[in-house]
């Protein structure tokens, strides 16, 4: 029969604890307590194994296995996890952490995901002319506005940097706004910490400054022989950039919430950040929504997933896993099971239409977008300033869209947790009822990128830059591809949507 849940916690406590190897030093108070032992077989004085068997009598573990070699440290952690709490992830959790975890998420290890040779190419990373028609947008609705002395131009996930250094490098040609960011600064809001050193690498490299680390320990360059050495370095130091003063004057600061920006009008961009916030995905059994479940793919698991997911109605007739067969190596090493139970708290952001629930659909939410959004518009409605936000997705039904890339290819998101990234279709319409519930603000938009390419000038942006000296019949070849790739109806053009939040 099935354990319990505090069954299963009390097994894992209990192998987990078998594990533990304490410094002799550390364990010499033990040895008194408990019957400390050295490990059999090994001889060496450092460590010694704490025999905790005696303490609990466990029932049978639930995974008293040895990893596989080729699992990853996330897929185990991930594994014993959900051992010790009984419980399955949500998808929004697993994403989480694959893509956040400190130790072994994506974006928090891998530097070099973004760009050339990365799991996937952004806008900013192929050509400046879409970070400067974005400074553009943004130069007009701070004219609109009056052009407020003094504004926070905030960039939330901002990847590698580069749209950010583009922008700033446009916003030259205006010297009245560039005044008005050095006024009210730069706002990073990363929360990957590998990310957040690139980004400080990429402003200094261009712009030159010094970089100012959390716990006052300032490092200036210009004056002093090694540390100003250490500050045009943001990798050399252990430490966080805390905020950067740009030779330019311009302070740039960084956040992991974006609440935490200073009061003032915000002028935020978002270039595919909500595609890499955390989805549910809900699926229509019978007549009511059950969350789709991330777990350890151990048993008989093609027929098990198949069965599972694609039998609309079927679900309570999943086969009990046999514990003894692991994933293989080149197999996933989790699988989406649906919650047993109908689940109610999600259901209140959906709007499905009637007609379109049958047995089986399976739609996504993103709570956290939705907040998110929320949030920078009750800041616009009260400070003033405006968002521009870009993703693929657009305003149909939120249909099942979570997909994993490694190497410029989809992959499966299940099989090694944290070495791919993983992204879903915004759902622009739920975006914007959640902007419509904030009084004094609108949704403007979505429209496709194409379009909003085109309303701010790249075609003119893209002639001046041909017709410049020195631009290389290659060089133009090059950027004719780029504008392709940009507004083409079958390639960005159309797949991404651009929508904004204005007072
Ligand atoms: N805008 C960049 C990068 C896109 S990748 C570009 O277009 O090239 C997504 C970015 O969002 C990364 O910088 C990632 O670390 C960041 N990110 C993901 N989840 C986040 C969160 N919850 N808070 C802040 N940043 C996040």
């Amino acid at each position: 029969g099935r354990q319990s849940a505090s069954q299963r916690l009390c097994a894992m406590a209990c192998r987990l604890l078998r594990n533990i190897r304490v410094p002799r030093r550390a364990a010499r108070g033990w040895t008194r307590a408990f019957s400390a032992q050295k490990p059999p077989g090994e001889g060496r004085d450092s460590e010694i194994r704490v025999d905790a068997s005696g303490l609990l009598q466990p029932t049978p573990p639930l995974m008293d296995f040895e990893f596989p070699e080729y699992m990853n440290p996330l897929a185990q952690h991930l594994y014993e996890m959900i051992a010790v709490t009984g419980s399955s992830l949500t998808i929004a959790e697993y994403m989480n952490f694959c893509l956040l975890h400190p130790l072994y998420g994506y974006y928090t290890t891998k530097p070099t995901v973004l760009g050339r040779g990365g799991d996937f190419v952004t806008a900013p990373e192929l050509t400046s002319i879409f970070s400067e028609l974005v400074c553009i947008w943004c130069i007009g609705l701070w004219q609109l506005q009056g052009d407020p002395k003094a504004i926070r131009l905030v960039e939330m996930g901002p990847g590698k940097g580069t749209l950010m250094r583009d922008a700033l490098r446009a916003a030259e040609v205006l010297p009245a706004f560039h005044d008005a960011v050095r006024s009210g600064g730069v706002h990073l809001v990363e929360a990957s910490p590998t990310l957040r050193r690139k980004q400080c690498e990429t402003l200094l490299e261009e712009f030159g400054g010094r970089v100012i680390y959390a716990e006052g320990r300032n490092e200036g360059s210009g004056e002093g022989g090694a540390a100003a050495e250490a500050s045009t370095d943001p990798t050399a130091s252990k430490e966080l950039p805390a905020a950067l003063e740009l030779d330019n004057g311009i302070r740039v600061t960084w956040y992991r919430d974006p609440l935490r920006v200073p009061e003032g009008p915000m002028y935020f961009i978002g270039h595919e950040l909500l595609d890499a916030l955390p989805v549910h995905q809900l699926i229509r059994v019978n007549d009511s929504w059950r969350e789709r479940l991330v777990e350890p793919n151990i048993g008989d698991a093609v027929e098990f997933r198949a069965s599972v997911i694609k039998r609309p109605g079927g679900l309570s007739e999943a086969p009990e896993a046999p514990a003894d067969r692991m994933p293989g190596p080149d197999e996933d090493q989790f699988r989406v099971v649906a919650g047993e139970h109908p689940t109610e708290g999600l259901t209140a952001i959906l709007d499905i239409p009637e007609s379109e629930l049958r047995p089986g659909l399976v739609v996504e939410v993103c709570p956290a977008a939705l907040k998110l959004a929320q949030d920078i518009a009750k800041r616009i409605a009260e400070s003033g300033g405006a968002a521009i936000l870009i993703d693929y997705g657009g305003e149909g039904l939120p249909r099942e869209s979570l997909r994993g890339f490694a190497d410029n290819r989809e992959v499966s998101w299940l099989k090694s947790p944290g070495e791919c990234d993983m992204t879903a279709d915004v759902d622009f319409s739920a975006v914007k009822r959640a902007v419509g519930e904030v009084p004094g603000v609108a949704a403007v938009g979505c429209v496709s990128q194409a379009a909003f390419l085109g309303a701010m000038g790249i075609r003119e942006r893209a002639m001046a830059l041909m017709n410049q000296e020195g631009f290389s019949d290659e060089d133009k070849e090059k950027l004719y591809q780029v504008f392709i790739r940009l507004v083409g109806d079958d390639q960005m053009g159309q797949k991404y949507k651009v929508m904004g939040i204005v007072p």
